[in-house]
């Protein structure tokens, strides 16, 4: 199936671009039903290949594991599915550039034109509101469930010392949007340092962010990720 040869390429391509490390992890809604979503099974995602992805129910549990063991985390894939009809693609991802902006004051906005998705809000969420001396991971429903109402109707959500989770109507641009959050935080930190405390840097203003999330699905960046990809499978 296609779309599960695309997920192949999602987790390829988030690993390759430094992304998602041995931990992190693409998933996809069912194209066929919307109760069901596909994931790998517990392996780095650059490894992934299409025999590796399972197909669970909305309670993330496994319809059929094969004797795979399913990633701990994958409560934030199926709590979020339930909560967002629309939602057809989820990247949960540990990038390093956005940690420091999910636990200072620090909120991250739009500085970079592949990045404009940030302007509609990125809310960060504490696993500590919804449960103290936890060792961080989203490993049950509720946990899931809590996460994905601190998400709301925006495209990610940090997670404070933890990552982000992105999501989107399709999978290019769940992919797409991952990459560039990773981008905008390096070049906003770096554009923070420049300007020095209460220094000037200007970001995309509200009007600029509607003229450009309108149309961006970074499908061109995908065709190329996409051919990427096949080239190494086919070695
Ligand atoms: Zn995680």
């Amino acid at each position: 199936m296609e779309e599960i040869l695309d997920l192949v390429v999602a987790s390829r391509t988030l690993a390759e671009h430094g992304v998602i490390d041995a931990y992190g992890h693409a998933s996809i809604r069912s194209p066929s039903n919307p109760q069901r979503f596909h994931m790998p099974r517990n392996v780095a995602p650059e490894l992934v290949t299409e025999a590796d992805i399972l197909e669970l129910d909305l309670d993330s549990e496994p319809i059929d594991a094969k004797g795979a063991a399913p990633y701990n985390e994958r409560f934030i894939h199926g709590e979020i599915y339930k909560a967002r009809p629309e939602v057809m693609a989820i990247v949960h991802n540990h990038s390093h550039a956005v940690v420091p902006f999910s636990c200072t004051d620090h909120e991250l906005k739009p500085i970079f034109h592949m990045s404009a998705f940030v302007g509609l809000g990125i809310p960060t969420w504490d696993i500590r509101d919804a449960q103290k001396g936890t060792d961080m991971l989203v490993r049950t429903r509720e946990l899931g469930a809590h996460l994905a109402k601190k998400l709301g109707a925006h495209p990610a959500v940090l997670m404070r010392g933890h990552g982000s989770t992105v999501v989107a109507e399709n999978l290019p641009r769940a992919v797409g949007r991952a990459i560039y959050l990773d981008l905008n935080a390096r070049m906003q930190s770096q554009a923070m340092m420049l300007a020095g405390p209460g220094g000037r840097v200007a970001y995309m203003d509200e009007s600029e962010v509607a003229a450009n999330v309108a149309w961006q699905n970074y499908e061109r960046a995908w065709r190329l990720w996409k051919t990427r990809v096949l080239a190494q499978l086919r070695k």
